[in-house]
């Protein structure tokens, strides 16, 4: 079994939430911005530097609730210390994150931020593979409430039918009773997303989804990943071009820790700048 050291942390004091809630400052969103759109997350100015190098450099990024939106760049552009920054791995030397335009994220611990409904799933699946589909499900369940020996604690209807119903999101119904280490490369990615989807993120952030499946399972993954905007705010970093046009509405392309464009696929496509960094590569 895979070892998650994440779960065993510190579990988040509801009241520590709504206390940042109800006592931090206005957020430094300009009212221009917070007119234009609806933003559940952004991060404006971070700047995260390792040893004087700028990872990110005065990055402002802006996500709306409920969109899909995918990140692409060349390696070294930033994107995963991005992720890092929002879920409070990485903390930067300046500018602000909020998730749901009133709570500073900045201020709170990786674990605080999980609870809070920002959910990230690593390139690297990490499904414990001794344990059934469903019970990689349950597990991820009970987390949230920081029950660790869950497995032996009854679930209730609800929780059943919240397994249920991600079992059918990501496909994996008929292999619920299935060791997840008999599960293909792409199948166990799909649990994984699943396993975030079990305790109902308002935003998900998945790096890499598709590096290592087949060419169907990267078609599945899209439309999973399809499946889930509207009800969820999704952020994908990915190289394969096929799959961001496979899924993107909207993509925003990082270049030296900072945006460098941002728009439309087709347009992004044709962007002099953008073939020139990333496509033309
Ligand atoms: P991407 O995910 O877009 O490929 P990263 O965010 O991983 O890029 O990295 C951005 C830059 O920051 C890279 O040049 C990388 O070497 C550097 N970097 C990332 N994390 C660290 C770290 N912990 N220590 C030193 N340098 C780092
Ligand atoms: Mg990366």
């Amino acid at each position: 079994m895979t070892a998650r050291p994440e779960v065993e942390e510190e579990i988040l004091d509801p009241a520590r939430v709504s206390e940042f809630i109800a006592h931090e400052g206005a957020p430094s969103l300009s009212p221009a911005v917070a007119l234009a759109h609806k933003p559940i997350l952004y991060l404006e100015r971070v700047t995260v530097s390792f040893d004087g190098f700028k990872a990110l450099n005065n990055l402002s990024l802006y996500l709306d609730d409920g969109e899909l939106r995918c990140i692409i760049g060349p390696n070294g552009a930033g994107k995963s210390t991005m992720m890092d920054v929002i879920t409070g791995k990485t903390r930067p030397d300046s500018g602000s994150v909020y998730f749901g335009q009133t709570l500073n994220l900045l201020k709170l611990r990786e674990a605080e931020i999980a609870q809070a409904g920002i959910g990230r799933k690593f390139q690297q699946p990490t499904v414990f593979q001794g344990h059934t589909v469903f019970e990689n499900l349950e597990l991820a369940l009970q987390t949230n409430k920081g029950v660790w020996h869950s497995l032996r604690t009854r679930l209730t209807g609800e929780q059943r039918d919240r397994i249920d119903e991600v079992l059918e999101l990501i496909g994996l119904e008929d292999q619920r009773g299935a060791l997840a280490g008999r599960l293909s490369h792409g199948q166990k990615q799909w649990l994984e997303i699943g396993m975030l989807l079990a305790q109902n993120p308002q935003v998900l952030l998945v790096d890499e989804p598709v590096a290592g499946m087949t060419v169907q399972e990267v078609e599945s993954t899209a439309q999973l990943l399809n499946s889930l905007a509207g009800r969820h705010t999704v952020v994908v970093v990915e190289h394969d071009m096929e799959f961001v046009r496979a899924i993107a509405r909207h993509v925003t392309v990082l270049h030296e820790g900072r945006v460098l464009a941002e728009g439309r696929m087709e347009a992004i496509q044709n962007d002099p700048r953008v073939i020139e960094v990333y496509l033309g590569e």
